[in-house]
């Protein structure tokens, strides 16, 4: 080992990126490196082609008060980057019992009076319906924060079966669990989704930012250098060297760098079976950590369009058939086909003008699939992707210059190695479901002396990129904490 640092954190995805800059500014000599040649993980913006754009949709929430706020405000750098919040933002687009798909549009800000009123015509409710609705949105915004913990063991499915709501209703959380956090409601923690609806009623939605969703990344990883320590990309960690159940450093194919502690972003999985090492952990431990389930994923497609078409930045589109459910998932697994899709696409120069060539947009397209990068064909579902979009984008197709495809193989290798079947190419990193979320979740402390995990698998909650933000807020105090106390005592 040569260069010494008093901390290492592997991989400068949004939640690692966040925890080096405080870390940073807090004294510690940090070293922040990454595999990719960029900061910002599953959210990193790339210029190509006189575009800027993310690898597939990526908008925030909330759009205000939230942890990029607050982080941009602790280490000086509010001037950087602004946090966008138009109104209009977006376009839901359901299809329910009227048989055609209905437009709601969307603002970024917080709801605005009216809103519910149009929400209540869109979703086709009868007025013996709102009552019940009312019940529903007054709980989820009322609730002490005890009563929410509580419900850390209960799905949002049957939180939301309390209530007697209409189809409409489950298809419009059914839908939102499925964008927010890639898995669906009869699995998904309902502790984690009232708090999460419940920062989004307060600051809204479709956050994005100038200059592209990871510059607020690059921004972070920028502060590492202002603070004194060193930033470097396009190194992997091959092995976190451990030893007498101690870290020592980290050894990459650019040499060794040795420190006391190091925060680890590259998922607790590839940490504890790759990075570490299984023989360094307890048996029950590396058994707990097979088990735990990634969520699943997105693959699409980068429509290079030669004229404005999409009015807004972020269009959903959903049906009572096109969101999934655990049943739907496993019909799909089998090899049961839907006839529609659920549609997510995020339009960044509808944000920001500067994000593609004049007259030109680039829309990025995603519907759902299987987190495993060696899963099925993906070709199947840029088939049903390009037919939705044909059908509910008719002007998209004559004006496609150039399209690029994606799938979990490459959210895989852009992130989180493959390190177990089945998982990789996840949207979020651990399902947010009942048992992995809230006091379920995984410690931020591995079971080795100055090992710690960051970003979407432990120590933060709400929605992909937020949860990582939050994560590395609450692991850079807790090295922090852990540092003053070992200071302390020696
Ligand atoms: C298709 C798709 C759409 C999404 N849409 C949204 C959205 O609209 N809104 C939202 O908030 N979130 C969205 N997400 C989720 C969000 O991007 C992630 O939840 C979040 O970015 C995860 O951040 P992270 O810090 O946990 O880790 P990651 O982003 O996974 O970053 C991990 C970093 O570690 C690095 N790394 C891994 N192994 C090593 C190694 N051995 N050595 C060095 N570096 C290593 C990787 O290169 C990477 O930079 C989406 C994700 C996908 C895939």
């Amino acid at each position: 080992m040569n260069e010494e640092y008093d901390a290492i954190v592997v991989g400068a995805g949004f939640g690692g990126a966040a925890c080096a800059a405080l870390l940073a500014k807090h004294g510690l000599k940090t070293l922040l490196l990454d595999k990719n040649a960029r900061p910002g993980g599953k959210g990193l913006t790339i210029s190509r082609e006189g575009f800027r754009y993310e690898m597939w949709p990526v908008v925030g929430g909330p759009s205000l008060n939230s942890q990029f706020a607050a982080v941009l405000r602790e280490i000086d750098a509010e001037d950087e980057v602004a946090l966008l919040a138009p109104d209009p933002a977006g376009v839901l687009l359901y299809k329910g019992a009227s048989g055609g798909y209905e437009p709601l549009v969307v603002s970024a800000l917080p709801q605005q009076a009216g809103d519910a009123a149009n929400m209540t015509h869109w979703l086709q409710l009868a007025p013996a319906d709102l009552p019940e609705m009312a019940r529903l949105f007054g709980d989820m915004t009322s609730m002490p924060l005890q009563d929410i913990e509580a419900l850390d063991e209960v799905s949002f499915l049957e939180f939301l079966s309390r209530y007697r709501l209409p189809r409409s209703v489950h298809s419009y959380f059914g839908m939102w669990s499925n964008v927010l956090f890639v898995v669906p409601t009869d699995l998904l923690a309902a502790s984690e989704a009232i708090k999460t609806f419940r920062d989004f009623m307060a600051g809204g939605a479709m956050r994005y930012h100038s200059g592209g969703y990871g510059r607020v990344a690059e921004v972070f990883a920028q502060a590492v250098e202002r603070f004194g320590g060193q930033v470097r990309m396009g190194i992997a960690a091959e092995r976190i060297a451990v030893e007498s159940s101690a870290v020592r450093g980290v050894v990459t194919q650019a040499g060794g760098f040795s420190a006391p502690i190091v925060v680890s972003n590259a998922g607790i999985q590839p940490t504890v079976l790759n990075l570490v090492g299984e023989e360094h952990f307890d048996k029950g431990y590396v058994s707990y950590v097979k088990g735990l389930l990634p969520s699943w994923a997105l693959v699409g497609i980068r429509y290079f369009l030669s004229k404005p078409v999409f009015r807004y930045p972020v269009n959903i589109a959903f049906s009572d058939d096109s969101y999934w459910d655990s049943e739907r998932f496993l019909r799909i697994k089998a090899g049961e086909l839907p006839d529609e899709a659920l549609v997510f696409i995020v339009v960044p120069s509808l944000y920001d003008a500067s994000l593609a060539p004049e007259g030109k947009q680039c829309a990025l397209a995603a519907t759902l699939c299987s987190p495993d990068p060696k899963a099925g064909d993906p070709e199947v579902w840029w088939n049903k992707l390009d037919e939705m979009v044909d059908r509910l984008w008719p002007d998209v197709r004559p004006h496609v210059e150039r399209e690029e495809r994606y799938s979990a193989a490459q959210v895989s290798s852009l992130a989180r190695d493959h390190v177990l079947p089945g998982q990789g190419g996840e949207c979020i990193g651990l399902a947010q479901i009942v048992g992995q979320c809230g006091r379920h979740k995984p410690s931020v402390r591995a079971p080795i002396l100055g090992l710690y995990y960051v970003g979407c698998d432990a120590g933060g909650y709400g929605c992909g990129t937020h949860q990582a933000v939050d994560s590395g807020v609450a692991v850079a105090r807790l090295v922090l904490r852990d540092c003053r106390a070992r200071q302390a005592a020696f």
